[in-house]
């Protein structure tokens, strides 16, 4: 028996707009259950890159937390750092980047708190039963946590075909060493050329892995524990990520973490996924390229993989854009996902996830 999961398309009108919509949702979906009085909500999103504009409105967002408010709890709006070395990489610069693109107070309705520190170190190590990982690193504001409600962009992205609940849940939900865990097998790297030798990630590696050789840092791929600390430290963004993991593989280990994600909320969890500004790529992007298919709704569902296998639907089923970055796949039906990255095999987060238990593929999606 599949999952259930709630839509509603794009229409608006006079009786009903589309804020009431989103209520509506969350009232089908059964929000009143999930969250109880007084429970902490967190809800994760993306906040979005600066010069990125294909995230999700922030009045949008205010919607749900008056949803949460009205049910009893008190929500605040959570993401994490990034790995790499740019705009969003510790709370201080992400949380300011996150108000300048709207999540301020005064009009989402809920304070901002980074899941994971002021560098993406608050982590809790949470044990898992996985077919790669046993222990996943999951910011430490998400575990604890009373509730988590996901609210996705679902849009194409480069390495995982699509990004959705899965991929707010796994990748969002990390420590910056969870992150690196996902897309590296390897210590990070420094840039001779551009490393002065200030000694920043020495001081900041809690691992004596770097030791200084001519002036130059160098990192003991022996000691590296992978916790990507001296990436954030470095002033001159020597230290960079390898990004050497394959697709297939930090999609099986996203879904992984997606379970370490929802372990300890059983019933406790809601996923909401805007199928709008369906970009060809990743909203950590200073840019958004033109939506690859029209608007096409909002999905509301208890189980992330049936809303995400949900939502990849939709989408392949509508008709792809002209002019954009969509090659193939323009007509209903066709693959709109491979369309944009052929190679990526975006089915695997799914079947993964699905093989973890924490949801079905199998679905019936109710139309609002
Ligand atoms: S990743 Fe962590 S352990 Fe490895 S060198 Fe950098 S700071 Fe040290
Ligand atoms: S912090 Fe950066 S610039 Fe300074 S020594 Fe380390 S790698 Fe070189």
């Amino acid at each position: 028996m599949g999952a259930t999961g709630f839509f509603a398309d794009m229409r608006a009108g006079y009786k009903e707009n589309l804020f009431a919509k989103i209520a509506r949702l969350m009232q089908s979906a059964g929000v009143g259950n999930i969250v109880s009085e007084g429970d902490l909500a967190a809800i994760k999103l993306h906040f979005g890159e600066r010069g990125n504009h294909a995230f999700i409105r922030p009045i949008f967002i205010r919607r749900i937390v008056d949803e949460l408010a009205k049910a009893g709890a008190k929500p605040f709006l959570t993401d994490s750092s990034t790995l790499y070395p740019g705009e969003r990489k510790e709370a201080v610069s992400a949380l300011r980047c996150a108000i300048e693109n709207g999540f301020a107070y005064a009009v989402v309705n809920a304070p901002l708190i980074m899941c994971d520190g002021i560098k993406g170190q608050n982590a809790v190590n949470v044990r898992i039963d996985g077919e790669i990982l046993k222990n996943v690193s999951i910011g430490a504001e998400i575990v604890e946590a009373d509730a988590l409600i996901a609210v996705s962009h679902f849009k194409c992205h480069e390495l995982t075909g699509f990004g959705g609940a899965l991929k707010n849940l796994g990748m969002g939900c990390s420590s910056r060493k969870g992150k690196m865990q996902q897309h590296s097998t390897v210590a990070p790297k420094v840039a001779e050329k551009i490393c002065n030798g200030c000694g920043a990630c020495i001081k900041a590696c809690a691992h004596n892995a770097i030791p200084m050789v001519d002036g130059k840092a160098h990192i003991s791929v022996e000691a590296c524990v992978g916790c990507s600390r001296c990436i954030t430290a470095c002033p001159q963004k020597a230290i960079n990520v390898q990004w050497n993991e394959s697709s297939a593989l930090v999609m099986k280990k996203m879904a992984e973490y997606a379970a370490g994600a929802v372990s300890n909320k059983s019933g406790k969890t809601l996923f909401i996924n805007f199928i709008t500004q369906v970009s060809p790529a990743c909203d950590c992007y200073g840019h958004a390229d033109a939506p690859i298919v029209n608007d096409i709704g909002i999905c509301v569902s208890t189980d992330p993989v049936a809303i995400d296998q949900a939502c990849a639907d939709l989408v392949n089923a509508a008709v792809g854009n002209q002019h954009t970055a969509l090659a193939s796949g323009h007509e209903p039906g066709g693959d709109k996902f491979r369309g944009v990255h052929p190679e990526i095999d975006w089915e695997i987060q799914l079947d993964h996830a699905e093989k973890m238990g924490i949801g079905s593929r199998e679905y019936e999606l109710v139309k609002l």
